[in-house]
């Protein structure tokens, strides 16, 4: 393995600076401007001390993969030897891997089988500033750990905000922690405001922003997610303006390497947030920011995550500008006014503090990390969230009373730990198992946790549908889904690789995510047998019912029940929503359904839904119902005392008027 240092990087200045500090501390923070070499060269240096079991973590996986690819090169070896990566459910790694980039989410799953950490000897924590979830779950994890693995080392590094708190949380008094600061060379930047005529003409903005910069440098255009950035390719293709390179997480691995080949061309990159720092794309010269940025956001109230497009802070915005002024002079034009600028807030939120719990809670639960509340978290989570976690673990029955009252990790919560699933996903998947449906709905689950493969093209709407409409299976999104898989499976056995590929684009399916769907599906049942279920092969006459019993387990608090008046369904806890569109069961709907999800957009939507029968969501909910007795009698037909039963599930009626003999005594 090369070690080799490129002096034109700021970091290397500071080369031996970070080494002996590594070398005398057990935790060294490193901050500095995005570029300045400290993703692709600390890993290197963690090398040079002769460290060999090296965990890189990264917020995204296109940065993961993207991140090894470098660094491996950087080092003369092959991708997947002493340079590795390993993201969910794609591993690229073996034992020869000295620096193995993952996921800061994947190194929480391993965890669960490698409480200390013992496989690796030092871990860097890139992009700390990110504050997700996980990011923020790691620290507080590392900073207990440390004193018990005290030959371990840790990396946490950081654009330039808030590093001194990192350093903080692992500081005592007699060990401060080092901070080092790598300062890039910047130049200056100047920003420009265009506000947009309308709110909704973001496109139009972006093209004559571009019209507006000179035409001697690359430009960065940032927008929120895949679905833009594809509609804004599509516009600017037909301009001339200069050659659109986009760069999203589902883009195949040699398509994101693009946007690294500068060219004698102008070149317009279109890129979601991971190139506000996590990737630095070299030859910009403009930046064109909207201000937006798709945030996941959890609302208590409904107990639904939403994915909101929201206005970016103040840090955020300065980072976008700060891409432009790396290599000379700049300019950054914000599709916005001053006066908006102004008044965002300075930094966007922690995610612990605006996100579903669930999921966290039960990893610390099946790790024995005690009450969350009392984890040494660089910001404490939300009290109503945290107790919104527990609820929905409860429903899962992941948790359940113990006898002291308190909250116990159930044997079927220690399993779903091992899932790499949503709770709600795992919940689905093991009660699959037990009702015999396994392969099936591990297909289902797979399809649920990635994007639609379905595509649905504005200019084509109808074509697409109609290709969509041969899938289509009665009262169920989900067997839907299955069809749909089974198809795909059939014509990939018939069809050389390139057919198969324009079959995917001439009947509307995106061909990337059809391959994303079998690669989730199969690692699933990797993981599955790994945990000694046994995964059969998926049946060409599924048992629906099966199916569907299996997935309510884990969508009870998304049942619903039509209301004719308003032909609105009422949901749990008195929330209402409607039947998205795009679902199969928009133009029938069903009394009772259960949603897959429930999105709020302008409004509460449920997308992939199913008709289920009551009767099964009062066996499945029998631990939630609260059931009612009234007007006890004697019934000389039954010669027995009767009342009447009302059971209801967080509100909604699932047992209305029906006698039953109370017990005899
Ligand atoms: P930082 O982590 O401080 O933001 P990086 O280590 O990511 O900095 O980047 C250092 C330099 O390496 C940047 O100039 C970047 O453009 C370059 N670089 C990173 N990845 C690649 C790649 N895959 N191909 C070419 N250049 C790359
Ligand atoms: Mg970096």
């Amino acid at each position: 393995m090369k070690l080799e240092f490129d002096p034109a990087l700021p970091i290397t200045a500071r080369h031996h600076e970070i080494r002996d500090a590594l070398r005398d501390h057990q935790v060294v923070v490193v901050a500095g401007e995005t570029g300045s070499g400290k993703t692709t060269q600390l890993p290197k240096i963690a090398a040079e001390l002769g460290r060999t079991k090296i965990a890189h973590t990264q917020p995204r996986r296109i940065a993961a993969r993207s991140v090894a690819a470098r660094i491996a090169q950087e080092c003369d070896v092959e991708l997947g030897a002493e340079v590795g990566y390993a993201v969910r459910f794609d591993d690229k790694s073996g034992p020869d891997t000295v620096v193995r980039l993952v996921t800061d989410g994947l190194l929480l799953t391993e965890l669960q089988h490698d409480r200390r950490l013992e496989r690796y000897d030092t871990i860097i924590i890139d992009e700390a500033h990110e504050r997700s979830l996980s990011i923020d779950f790691l620290l507080g994890y590392l900073r207990e750990l440390l004193p018990r693995r005290p030959e371990l080392k840790v990396v946490v590094t950081s654009a330039t905000i808030d590093v001194e708190r990192f350093a903080a949380l692992f500081s005592t008094p007699e060990r401060p922690v080092p901070i080092i600061e790598v300062s890039g060379r910047t130049y200056p930047v100047e920003v420009r405001y265009r506000p947009l005529d309308r709110e909704d003409d973001v496109i139009d903005g972006i093209v004559s922003a571009i019209r507006e910069l000179p035409r001697d440098g690359d430009v960065l255009v940032f927008l929120p997610g895949e679905r833009d950035i594809r509609d804004t390719a599509e516009v600017l293709e037909g301009q001339s303006l200069g050659d659109v390179v986009p760069l999203y997480g589902r883009l195949a691995a040699h398509e994101q390497q693009r946007v690294f080949q500068t060219g004698p061309r102008r070149r317009i990159v279109l890129a979601t947030n991971v190139a506000e720092t996590s990737i630095t794309v070299p030859g910009i010269r403009y930046v064109v920011d909207p201000g937006l940025a798709r945030i996941s956001r959890f609302s208590t109230r409904l107990k639904v995550q939403r994915l909101p497009i929201e206005r970016i802070s103040q840090a955020s915005a300065a980072q976008r500008a700060g891409r432009c002024g790396r290599v000379a002079d700049g300019i950054c034009i914000r599709l916005y006014d001053e006066e908006d600028f102004e008044s965002r807030p300075e930094f966007t939120d922690p995610e612990i503090q605006r996100t579903n719990l669930a999921s966290v809670i039960l990893q610390m639960a099946s790790l024995d990390l005690g009450d969350i509340r009392d984890f040494g978290f660089l910001d404490a989570p939300d009290h109503r969230a945290v107790a919104d976690g527990l609820t929905l673990l409860r429903e899962l029955d992941a948790l359940a009373p113990g006898r002291d009252g308190s909250d116990r990790l159930t044997k079927l919560g220690r399993t779903m730990s091992r899932l790499p699933l949503d709770p709600r996903h795992a919940r689905m998947v093991l009660a699959a198992d037990r009702l015999g449906v396994l392969p099936e709905v591990l297909v289902i689950v797979a399809g649920l946790s990635i994007q639609d493969v379905r595509e649905r093209p504005l200019d084509k709407q109808q074509a697409a549908d109609t290709q969509h409409a041969r899938f289509r299976q009665p009262d169920s999104d989900f067997l839907s889904l299955l069809k749909l898989w089974d198809y795909l499976q059939e014509r990939r056995d018939e069809l050389s690789h390139t057919k198969f590929r324009r079959m995917c684009h001439d009947e509307f399916l995106h061909y990337l995510r059809v391959r994303e769907w079998a690669d989730v599906n199969s690692q699933l049942r990797r993981t599955v047998r790994e945990l000694g279920l046994k995964p059969g092969k998926v049946r060409k006459e599924p048992d629906a019912d099966a199916i569907h019993r299996a997935l309510l387990h884990g969508l009870l608090s998304h049942v619903g029940l039509r209301d004719a008046e308003t032909r609105e369904y009422l949901g749990a806890r008195g929330a209402r929503f409607s039947i998205f569109p795009g679902s199969g069961l928009a133009k029938k709907p069903p009394r009772w359904i259960m949603a897959g999800e429930l999105v709020e957009t302008s409004r509460l939507f449920a997308r992939d839904n199913a008709r289920v029968d009551p009767a099964w969501v009062e066996k499945a909910a029998g631990h939630l119902l609260k059931h009612q007795y009234s007007e006890p009698r004697w019934s000389a037909k039954r010669g027995a005392a009767v009342a009447t039963q009302r059971s209801t599930l967080y509100g909604l009626p699932v047992v209305v008027d029906r006698t039953v003999m109370l017990a005899q005594h």
